[in-house]
Formats: C-alpha cells, sequence, structure tokens
C-alpha cells in the first residue's frame, strides 16, 4: 500500500494495522524516505519499507544504492511513465541492481490515474522475470486490463507475481468468479504444457491495497469474495495474504508457513 507522510495518516495505519495483527510493504515516495523509514524502524513487526525510486531518473543507480543502505527492502511502486517499456535496454541496470541487492520490486501493471497503459503492460515483465531468474516481481493491478497476459506470464515464470488492488475487483464485484478463465491451472499441474516448478495458479495472486488504511477491511470483503467464488483453497489464501512475501523477504511468520 501507498504511504502518506503525515501524522493522520500514520496514526489511523498503526491503529488498523494492530488491530488485525498485519503488516504491509509501504510504498515509500522519494520526497519522504527519511521520514518513512523512520516510521518504518520504529514498528518493524507492521511496516516492511519500499522506495518509490523514479527508474527514468538520472540518479537511479545513487538512488538505489542509496535507499538499500537505509534499510529499505523493496522498490515501488515502479512507473514507466516515458515513452519506453519495462523492457526497455534502458532499464536493464535496475532490475539487474535489483536482482543482486535481492530487493523485490513492484512495477504498476496497466492503466494508470493518468490514463496512459501502453508502456506498462505485463508482457515486458514477463521478459524481466525470466532473464532475471532471482529478482523477485510483485507487480500491481494483475495487468488492468490485460489479465490474460499477466496470468500467462505469471504461469511460465516462477518469480512473478502480481496483485488484484485497484479497479479490477470493484469492476467485477457482480462476477467474482471470472478470474477463474485467466487463472485457470491449478488441476493441471504435472500435466503437459504447465512449467515443472508451476504452483497452484492463486498462489501468485498476492493481497495488496491501493487505498488508505480505514478501506482495509472493504478490500479484505473484496479480495475474499473472490477467493470464494472460485474456490480457493485456504493453504492458497494463507500464501497470498502474507506467507509468500513474509518467505521471501524473510520475515518470521511464528512458525506459520
Ligand atoms: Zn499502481
Amino acid at each position: 500500500m501507498h504511504y502518506d507522510a503525515t501524522d493522520e495518516w500514520e496514526k489511523s495505519f498503526l491503529e488498523i494495522y494492530v488491530r488485525h495483527n498485519a503488516m504491509a510493504c509501504l510504498l515509500i515516495p522519494m520526497s519522504d524516505l527519511e521520514r518513512g523509514i523512520a516510521f518504518a524502524k520504529s514498528h518493524p513487526d507492521r511496516v516492511i519499507p519500499y522506495a518509490e525510486i523514479d527508474i527514468d531518473s538520472p540518479t537511479v543507480v545513487e538512488d538505489i544504492n542509496k535507499v538499500y543502505s537505509m534499510g529499505f527492502r523493496g522498490l515501488g511502486e515502479l512507473f514507466a511513465k516515458g515513452r519506453k517499456n519495462y523492457n526497455d535496454p534502458k532499464y536493464d541496470t535496475i532490475w539487474a541492481m535489483a536482482e543482486r541487492l535481492k530487493m523485490p520490486v513492484a512495477p504498476h501493471t496497466g492503466i494508470l490515474a493518468d490514463g496512459s497503459m501502453s508502456t506498462m503492460r505485463p508482457a515486458f515483465l514477463a521478459d524481466i522475470a525470466s532473464r532475471h531468474p532471482n529478482l523477485f516481481i510483485h507487480a500491481a493491478h494483475f495487468g488492468n486490463p490485460w489479465y490474460e497476459e499477466a496470468a500467462e506470464a505469471t504461469r511460465r515464470n516462477k518469480n512473478l507475481y502480481f496483485d488484484l488492488s485497484g479497479s479490477s475487483l470493484i469492476k467485477k464485484e457482480n462476477d467474482p468468479g471470472y478470474w477463474n478463465q485467466w487463472l485457470w491451472w491449478t488441476d493441471m499441474l504435472g500435466k503437459a504444457h504447465i512449467p515443472k516448478d508451476a504452483v497452484p495458479a492463486w498462489e501468485k495472486i498476492l493481497f495488496a491495497t491501493d487505498e488508505g488504511p480505514d478501506a482495509l477491511e472493504e478490500n479484505i470483503r473484496r479480495f475474499n469474495k473472490a477467493l470464494d467464488a472460485c474456490n480457493v483453497s485456504e493453504e492458497t489464501r494463507a500464501k497470498c495474504y502474507g506467507l509468500t512475501i513474509a518467505k521471501v523477504l524473510g520475515i518470521n511468520t511464528g512458525g506459520i508457513n
């Protein structure tokens, strides 16, 4: 979720996330790095700090080194806002650095608030995931509206995940079983055309919210409605809701795994 550098937001976040015994990867703007990392370090049981580096910045290499040394664990939300897509050679250094530093990346996919979308197709992330097998990518918004492209990209790349935050679950509120046509391969594991290291389809979808702390429960309701309609197992749900990202980031879940 996105961090907002105000007393009010931090208070609301702590109250609600303590009540739910929840943690969040907080996407912290570059303008608020100091305050954001101080907040994260004061609440290590609630906050996993991510830095919102600008992938088009001329100082991006220095920026990544800086946020890594400050204690940021991941990079995101990222945006290919220029005329180049995520798979452009211009960005190769960023993916190689993140892979080497073991920093997961959280790129935006699909339609963006400013109306742009074509440079942020999920297919570009499939190419990056394939070239950087040790880079963990958890991309936002399941490629909205390129769901099939996103699903096939994650089916074939064990290090590529998506979340369903944003408008998609609102759009499909009255059709919560919609997602299974794209997340189709759970019953086919071990059969032809399914990678040997593939996992149940819904394991590749991580819970996320693109709204403020007070919308956490509504986002859980929306996500659970889709999980229920798509008959997702309890074991898989636990991974969607945190066990996967905890494992990637080495977070102790008290013996639950
Ligand atoms: Zn986004």
